[in-house]
Order: structure tokens, then sequence, then C-alpha cells
């Protein structure tokens, strides 16, 4: 019996067999009819799970691609740039807008804060484009994206939006909270491997591009805006991973995005119920917004990557360590996409194996229960 593999981690994801079948079909060209049907599919359902009116850009790259588009198309060296960071990849944000010679502004809270309105309020004036993080994937934290938004486009100031591990997993609402720009990538929520960097684009983010930006070739957005407007990619696409998202795609919005919402705030309850009841401590916060990704402390004297790579050889199960600062002080355990409770109690049940291998005390025989009757909700028993 081959070992059985369980991908538990917020990236990539686990992708649906529907997706795997198409990765496998035969090569097709990506100028003709049967590419251009799907690629045009993907460009409108893309408008559907963004909730915009307006372009999403497509690029054969990771979602680090799609974000330094935007840092690219909307950078003037010495105009101000305010990046807020309260995790790993807020922080790699600030180091990619310096090295395009915007002159940075970084509002940099701890690792594990949210951040403040009030405070974005305060530093944005001035700023031209103000970049924002909404699940900070190192962390665990999903920040309360509409009102900061909100504060910064008082400002007048542009706002980017880090999306990558949240789109169609939390709440984002491109259009109505004014969200110029927001990234994602195909191998998070959108249940689809790794490869595609997606971006939206209002018309003042793409009107501050064609007044200039700094040097760029592959990623100018006005480049493929026209050619997706043509249904024509601009360079050869990742063929296959389009047509692996055409079907995510439609999986998604056939199970309705306002219930996937829904299920990933399950998803992420049930988890941090199983993982109180064991008696361990989360490091992410424990609040339903936190639903992309559950952050836990490593308990005194556990040593993560034995206890991880444990997990991995013994149980197949693959969960990750901790970032930057919180590496070999943490663990994660994804839920995003192609997640369902019984992922959930079977990494729950890895973690009490693993724990108890390594010689943790914990309690045992009770995280199952407690992450399925937060997963039902309080129901009253007769
Ligand atoms: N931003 C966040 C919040 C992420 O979780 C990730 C990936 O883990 C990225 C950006 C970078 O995306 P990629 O690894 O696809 O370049």
């Amino acid at each position: 019996m081959p070992k059985k593999r369980y991908l538990f981690t917020p990236g990539p994801t686990p992708v649906p067999p529907e997706v795997l079948e198409v990765l496998a079909r035969p090569a097709i060209h990506h100028r003709g009819p049967d590419f251009k049907q799907a690629y045009e599919r993907v460009l409108a359902r893309l408008k559907e799970v963004f909730r915009t009116e307006h372009d999403v850009l497509l690029f054969t790259s990771s979602g680090t691609g799609a974000f330094e588009s935007a840092v690219a198309n909307l950078t003037e060296p010495g105009e101000r740039a305010l990046v807020v960071s309260h995790g790993n990849f807020g922080e790699r944000w600030a180091e990619m807008v310096g090295r395009y010679g915007a002159e940075l502004d970084h509002l940099r809270y701890a690792w594990g804060e949210s951040p403040d309105p009030a405070d974005v309020r305060e530093r944005a004036a001035g700023a031209a484009v103000v970049y924002l993080v909404h699940s900070e994937t190192s962390t665990g934290v999903v920040s309360d994206l509409q009102p900061l938004a909100a504060a910064a486009k008082e400002q007048g100031a542009l706002v980017v939006v880090d999306a990558v591990s949240s789109l169609a997993a939390v709440r984002c609402e491109t259009d109505a909270w004014g969200l110029d720009v927001v990234v994602s990538g195909s191998q998070k929520a959108l249940m689809t491997p790794p490869g595609l960097g997606l971006v939206s684009v209002s018309p003042a983010a793409l009107a501050k591009a064609a007044r200039g930006g700094a040097a760029r070739f592959y990623f100018d957005w006005e480049r493929t805006r026209a050619a997706q407007e043509k249904v024509d990619a601009a360079f050869t696409p990742a063929v296959p991973l389009v047509l692996g998202l055409d079907v995510a795609l439609g999986l998604i919005l056939d199970e309705g995005l306002e219930a996937a919402f829904e299920r990933h705030l399950r998803l992420g309850r049930a988890t941090r119920a199983g993982i109180k009841a064991m008696g361990l401590e989360l490091a992410s916060p424990d609040e339903d917004r936190s639903a992309v990704v559950t952050t836990v402390w490593a308990p005194d004297g556990l040593d993560v990557a034995a206890f991880l790579l444990d997990l991995r050889d013994r149980l197949g199960v693959q969960l990750i360590g901790g970032q930057g600062e919180w590496r070999s002080k943490v663990f994660r355990i994804g839920h995003i996409g192609y997640f369902e409770i019984f992922d959930i109690t079977t990494a729950l049940g890895a973690v009490e194996t693993g724990m108890v291998e390594a010689g943790v005390e914990i309690e045992r025989g009770v995280a199952v229960t407690a992450a399925l009757e937060a997963y039902e909700g309080a129901r009253t028993r007769t």
C-alpha cells in the first residue's frame, strides 16, 4: 500500500480531482479556439471571485510576481508609498517597494498584531500608494480590511492589497470597498497548482500606471490588459494551469462565494477548538476572521522541525513551520481551498499523535470531538 499523503499547508493546497484531470490532458495551443474559450471564461470568472467589474490581469508567475507588477506599475521614484506590515509578507513588500525607489514609509507592527485604521489614516497622508496585507499567512492574522482601506482612501491614496491567501476564503469586496489593486495566486484558496499570479486593477490604478511607473516589460499592466481585451494572451501562458483554474473557479462559483466564506469560517473555528482542547496555545487570533491558517505556539522543549518531519515521514501529513522571526517557535495548519471538516480532524489527529511521540503532555482524545462540535455550531442536543 503506497503511503497516503495529506497536504495541510496554506499554499500550495490540495487540488480537487476535477482540476487534476484537466491538467493531465494533451497539450493544446494558446492561440487556438479551445484555449481561448477557457481563457475568456477564466477572465470573466475571476471578476466574479474578485467581486470587481474591472480587469483582473493574469500573469504566469507566483503571487510575488503579481505583487511586483503592482509595485512596478505604480512606483514613481521619490514618491511616497506607505507599506503596512505585521508579518513576513508585509516586510517583503516593504523591501520590494524600497528597491523600486519609492520614498518608503514602513508602518511596522509586531508579528501577530492586527493593523489599526487610525494609524493608517495618520501615516497615509501624503502617500500616493498604500500597501496592505489582508491575510498575513506567516502569523494567521487576517486584518479588518474594509476600515484600513477606507482610512487610506480618505487620504487620497491608491490601495494595493495582498489577498494571496485570502481570496475566495475570506470576504474581499474589491469594488465595494474601493480596493484599487488586489493581488492573489493560484495555489491557495483557488485550488490550482502554483504558477498563476492575478491582479485586479481599478481605472485609477491603470491611469496612474499609464502616467509613469518604473521600468517594466513582462509585467506591464497595459500590455496584458490590451491583450486580454482581445482574448489573446500577451505571452505564452501556463496553458494547463489556466485550464485547471477555469475548472477550479467553476467549482468555487458553483458552491457560491458566500457559502465558501462560511465554510472557511467554520473550518477555522473547528481547528482552533481542537488545538485548544488538546491544551496547546494559539498564536493566531481566536476570531472568526482568522479562517486561513491556524498558527500554534510550539510547546516548551518541542523541536518543531523534528515534529513536522515525523508527521510527514511516519503519517504522511504535511503541516508547516514558522517563517522569519517565528521560525522554530510555531507550526501552522492551513485550511483554505479544497478543505472540509475531515481534513481538519485528520490534521488534529496527526498533531496529537506527533505530540505524544515527541513526549509532550497534552490532553488526548478530545480534539476531534471539540472540532466537530465547533464546526456544527452550538447545537442543542435532546
Ligand atoms: N503573500 C502572502 C500573504 C502569501 O501567503 C504568499 C505565499 O505564501 C505570498 C504573498 C507570496 O506568494 P508566492 O509564494 O505565490 O509568490
